[in-house]
């Protein structure tokens, strides 16, 4: 391992709120436990989630080191990594190496519980979410993984092997590659869970519900049942996005990429209250192959919170199918439930901190609202992730105006811009610790 024993981090401080980051010296974390893993970090991620601790909405009352968003290389592991590692643990304790590079999720899982056999690897019965006082987050040097063959990927196999992960990246710049750490899966699971949502299958299908579900789907029961097919005019998807930080524009390209790989037609309302949040949607959009942008008569609007309600109501149908919801505050969900049609699935992914969300009983039973919360599983998400940043490498693959990744400065300049992100001057930044 590195000589290095003292590490620049950025750390939150409780005292005195809001805003209280700061730039900091602290140890180099080392290994605690078997399964262990340090990583000198390369590149490491500022998030929308890590605004709601630097604004004092959530509810933190401890000095952390800040960040969930790494990649980097393994400069030392506990004693579960070795070649006779059991074959019914995660294989990455029989591979892993030091000098190896490697991405995390943003959550520790540990691929042995059955929450993680299952996919659900975010509610792993061991979670940790990095960036918060239970485990010391990535915007420093240095970060102590734990469960870590369970958690990372490697980035360093056979970049000759066309089946690889390094190969597949290997031609992407690595601040791109870091969206596969959060904000791009979880920008595609918004979607997937209101795209796989039972009520959305007759877009999909084209058959009625429920004919088009489970057991009913061999229509056994139904065939009697003289419902037509749907017509193409019915099949005509509208979709809200609430929200248009760098997860809302991860979540507009993969819903888009959804739909035209499922030649589904589809109007979507894309609503953020900041301008220069929609201007980067806009330009993102219009940077986009026509093949991306559906067929004729197939609409994309960019819209502040005033204009969306207008824009779904001109649309004659009472409402979207679905409504993703990428903020994770109650005006966000109130936003989305009022563009929200009757029998309508509402997918959010916000962090939400509220005590309660701002709506009653009685509105949702009376639209037939289905709700789908939830933080993302990344590691069960992280290879559908890896195939949507290389069909769309086009705009994921740049940084700058055009890209979804705005800009990568050092770690040192973070106060900067925690303040200019939390203000959306600066779309998603990247942080290097080492310049
Ligand atoms: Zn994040
Ligand atoms: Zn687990």
């Amino acid at each position: 391992m590195d000589r290095q024993v003292v590490q620049l981090a950025v750390r939150y401080h409780p005292l005195p709120p809001p805003h209280n980051i700061r730039i900091e010296s602290v140890p180099v974390p080392t290994i605690l436990h078997p399964d262990d893993a340090i990583v000198k970090i390369q590149l490491s991620g500022l998030c929308g989630s890590d605004l709601h601790v630097y604004r004092g909405h959530q509810d933190v009352n401890e000095t952390h080191i800040c960040g969930h968003e790494f990649i980097g290389h393994v400069v030392a592991l506990g004693s579960s990594f070795h070649p006779g590692s059991p074959s019914s643990r995660p294989a990455l304790y029989a591979s892993l190496k030091i000098g190896d590079k490697v991405i995390s999720p943003f959550t520790v899982s540990c691929g042995e519980c059955q929450y993680c056999r299952f996919g659900f690897t975010a509610r792993c019965v061991s979670s940790l979410v990095f960036g918060s006082p239970a485990l010391q987050g990535a915007q420093a040097q240095y970060v102590r993984v734990p469960l870590a063959g369970g958690t990372l990927f490697s980035l360093s196999t056979s970049v000759d092997d066309p089946l690889s992960l390094s190969h597949a990246l290997s031609h992407l710049p690595d601040p791109a590659v870091l969206l596969l750490a959060d904000v791009l899966p979880t920008g595609l699971f918004v979607v997937l869970q209101a795209f796989t949502h039972p009520k959305l299958a007759p877009i999909f299908t084209g058959i009625p519900w429920p004919r088009n579900v489970g057991h009913h789907a061999k229509g056994a029961l139904l065939s009697g049942n003289t419902l037509p097919y749907l017509s193409s005019a019915d099949r005509v998807l509208d979709v809200g996005i609430v929200g248009l930080g760098p997860v809302g524009l991860c979540a507009t390209l993969a819903l888009l990429d959804y739909l035209t790989r499922a030649d589904v037609r589809r109007r979507i309302v894309a609503v953020d209250p900041n301008q220069s949040r929609r201007a980067k949607m806009q330009k993102i959009y219009d940077a986009l192959p026509e093949d991306a942008k559906g067929m004729s008569g197939d609409e994309f609007v960019v819209a502040d919170i005033a204009d969306a309600p207008k824009v779904v109501q001109a649309w004659g149908r009472g409402g979207c199918h679905t409504v993703l919801e990428v903020v994770g505050s109650p005006s966000a969900l109130t936003l989305s439930l009022a563009l929200l049609a009757p029998s309508g699935v509402l997918s959010s992914c916000g962090v939400h901190q509220a005590p309660q969300i701002p709506f009653a009983g009685c509105e949702l039973y009376n639209k037939n609202v289905s709700l789908e919360f939830g933080r993302c599983s990344v590691h069960s998400l992280f290879v559908p992730a890896v195939e949507l940043l290389l069909r769309r490498r086009d705009v994921l693959g740049a940084i700058g105006e055009s890209g979804v990744v705005d800009r990568v400065i050092p770690l040192r300049d973070a106060v900067r811009a925690y303040a200019k992100f939390d203000q959306g001057v600066y779309g998603k930044v990247v942080f290097d610790p080492w310049t």
